[in-house]
């Protein structure tokens, strides 16, 4: 079968929100062209902007640091990684993927470890949990350090935005999640250019944020990526709202190809006009003990909270990092 695009090479994708059959060179054009519509429509970043890409090692970090390098100076990107420290988990091998593709293009890349930053492992801290009957999640731990890290990392080195590889499939998550707790205000936050909520905040963006999980797979196997044989241990711990809401997601996608999309574009447009008209929240409050902005009402930053439950005096090193450009 030929390419529905080009018309010429044979088709090697099926894209099935569209319908079409693509060729290799179509499919990947297509990919950066929707990722560059969605960049310039949010202003998700410009010329002037420095870009630091918030790499796990996994596919979907993988292609967003091939997209951004097509769109943007690669003089002024960076890619940072921060190694959770997990026992049996393959992560230093994917940091050498990111590593190697970044290398190729003189971008650097900077790896943290929560060992360095906070003085334990995830793997330590979640026995010290399991030790003190704390009962809060590995997933709650790793994403409240691994976020807290990358903005002092990206801010720290003069980055003006930290590009995260959300794709369609999360976003479409978060958002049901959101409306089904009746969270506006985290629902606000999906919008790529809401309010920024404290100074403190390098503004994150998800340029795949319409891109498919599928689609990302495909990109990434097309473009030679290796993908990983080793799932994170913890990944059984997963918050359970989001794992049953991305399974019902799944089943509606397959009957109505494109319906994601669709409610992604449609909540976008509500929240759009929402913001332009309601939204005006103060500075978000600093934390008393490590000074970085924490919720409204509370003295505490959830990192700092999390490691005072297991009994840790928290204290941040962002000095250890590894530089390697
Ligand atoms: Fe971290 Fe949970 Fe993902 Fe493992 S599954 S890397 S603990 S967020
Ligand atoms: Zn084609
Ligand atoms: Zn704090």
């Amino acid at each position: 079968m030929k390419c529905a695009v080009c018309g010429q090479r044979d088709a090697v994708v099926m894209q099935r929100h569209t319908g079409r059959a693509l060729c290799r060179e179509c499919f990947v054009n297509d990919i950066v062209s929707r990722v560059r519509k969605e960049v310039v429509s949010f202003n998700m970043f410009s010329g002037n902007d420095r870009l630091m890409i918030a790499a796990s090692g996994g596919k979907d970090s993988y292609v967003l640091l091939d997209v951004a390098l097509k769109l943007h100076d690669p003089s002024k990107i960076g890619v940072v990684t921060i190694v959770e420290g997990i026992e049996g988990y393959n992560r230093l091998e994917d940091v050498e993927k990111v590593r190697k593709l970044a290398s190729v293009y003189g971008v650097d890349v900077v790896v943290l470890s929560l060992k360095d930053y906070v003085g334990y492992t995830l793997t330590e801290l979640v026995s010290l949990g399991f030790s003190k009957n704390v009962k809060v999640s590995p997933c709650t731990f790793c994403g409240i350090l691994r976020r807290k890290a990358i903005n002092e990392v990206a801010r720290g080195l003069g980055y003006t935005k930290v590009l995260t590889a959300h794709n369609l499939d999360d976003e479409a998550q978060t958002i049901v999640m959101n409306i089904l707790r009746g969270d506006l205000f985290r629902l606000v936050q999906t919008l790529p250019n809401g309010p920024i909520l404290s100074k403190l905040f390098v503004r994150k963006v998800k340029p795949l944020r319409k891109i498919y999980e599928e689609e990302i797979a495909v990109y990434a196997h097309l473009i030679g990526y290796e993908f990983q044989t080793s799932d994170c241990p913890y990944l059984r711990y997963f918050p359970s709202l989001r794992a049953r809401i991305r399974e019902y997601l799944y089943k509606l996608e397959r009957e109505k190809p494109g319906v994601l999309l669709e409610l992604i574009n449609r909540v976008d447009t509500v929240l759009v006009k929402y913001v332009s008209h309601y939204v005006n929240y103060p500075e978000l409050p600093r934390c008393a003990i490590c000074g970085e902005p924490t919720a409204y009402g509370r003295k505490y930053c959830m990192a700092c909270e999390l490691l005072m439950m297991l009994g840790i005096k928290p204290s941040y090193n962002l000095r250890s990092h590894i530089n390697v450009g």
